[in-house]
């Protein structure tokens, strides 16, 4: 980190550099840049300088700085830094496969579960993930953070009772200024409805600068607050992240991991279990794991969905329970978010049932029908 600074922002005080706004301001984003600090490969090359595909590129100078100089292949990598495989729209691919747009009652929220909702507060990151689920909006300066469409979301969950957790992200949520954001979390609060409010934002990881004591101050005023942490890869646990989830943490905020897999990035069970010790030991639970979304040009960072069963099948058991997410494909179309798990239940066996244990041996239970349940179970499938 010290070499890089000196190597490549040497007129950066430490006070700039821990500066959130400076990081956004001296956020990398063209070829030239690009080029100055890392040895790029042709295909990284050529895929900047069409300029990226529907989504922008942005990396901020503390992100870069975790990077590899020359190896395109390493994973912090390839999710900053475009490659020519995100213009391809590939089969079953699109632009909303989660049929976000279909199910917003208005501009920037999504109402697709009874009782929560998704509240898209902006569409700018500081960073932009390659694998972006939300590509066709993010970055493009459409879902502003304007009093007047935020006042139309809010005016929606005010007159929907039902709705009692909101889910604050974007974009990223934690761009806009502790203001802005006290305004909204205020403005739910009085909401008797909203039991709940969250925030999902990759800010610990990518500016981790972002989290200041003035923030923290903030939040706190607002709980029950959560929030949930999009990680990708145990690399990104540095001490500036840890420091960020631990005030976080301290505030009484409780924390959760989003992953998504990506292929050759953290879709391995080794991979994945330095992960989500990193997670714990830095008091964030492991939340969700996802399937990556078929968003146009994502194939390249696609598994097949056997890939997640088998991490999940490598960390039940091998280490602590709570560091076991749930693996998750969001259904195309809008049917939500469908978890998917190793079968532990082998079948039955008369009065038993017949199960696999993490270390794949077979144990019987028994657990006898009540008597009338046999003919219940037959009618109800
Ligand atoms: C993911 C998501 C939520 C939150 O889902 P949880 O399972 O409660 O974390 C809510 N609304 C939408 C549209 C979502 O995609």
């Amino acid at each position: 980190m010290r070499l890089f600074r000196r190597a490549f922002f040497p007129e950066a005080s430490d006070r700039e550099w821990n500066d959130w706004r400076w990081q956004v301001r001296h956020r990398i984003q063209d070829l030239e840049t690009f080029e100055r600090i890392l040895h790029l490969s042709h295909d990284e090359r050529l895929a900047l300088e069409r300029g990226g595909s529907m989504l922008p590129v942005g990396v901020t100078p503390y992100y870069m700085s975790l990077l590899s100089y020359d190896d395109p292949g390493q994973a912090l990598r390839r999710t900053v830094i475009p490659s020519t495989a995100e213009f391809v729209c590939g089969p079953g691919e699109s632009a909303d496969p989660l049929a976000e747009e279909e199910m917003s009652p208005v501009p920037g929220l999504v109402h697709r579960y009874p009782d929560r909702v998704l509240f898209l507060v902006s569409d700018f990151c500081s960073t932009y993930c390659r694998y972006c689920t939300r590509s066709r909006v993010v970055g493009h300066g459409t879902l502003h953070p304007t009093v007047s469409r935020l006042e139309r979301a809010l005016s929606y969950i005010r007159s929907n009772p039902e709705i009692r957790d909101v889910l604050i992200s974007g974009g990223e949520p934690l761009m806009l200024g502790d203001d802005r954001l006290d305004w909204i979390l205020t403005e739910l609060r009085r909401i008797p409805s909203v039991e709940v409010v969250r925030i999902g934002t990759k800010a610990p990881v990518v500016l981790p600068q972002r989290i200041t004591p003035q923030l923290v101050r903030m939040l706190r005023r607002h709980h029950p607050l959560w929030m949930s942490i999009h990680f990708t890869h145990p690399d990104e646990c540095t001490p500036e992240t840890s420091r960020a989830c631990a005030m976080l943490a301290d505030a009484g905020i409780p924390l959760g991991s989003q992953t998504v897999l990506l292929r050759d990035i953290n879709d391995d069970v080794e991979t994945m279990k330095r992960l989500v010790r990193r997670l714990m030991a830095m008091r964030v639970r492991p939340y969700y794991l996802y399937q990556c979304d078929q968003i146009c040009g994502s194939a390249h960072f696609r598994t097949p969905v056997e890939t997640g069963v088998e991490i999940i099948r490598g960390l039940r058991g091998f280490t602590s329970g709570y560091a076991v997410p749930t693996f998750i494909v969001d259904a195309p179309g809008g049917g939500g978010k469908t978890p998917v798990m190793p079968e532990y239940v082998v079948g039955r066996e008369g009065d038993d049932l017949v199960l696999r244990n993490y270390q794949g041996d077979l144990y019987r239970y028994r657990d006898p029908r009540p008597a009338g349940e046999r003919a219940a179970v037959k009618g109800r499938r």
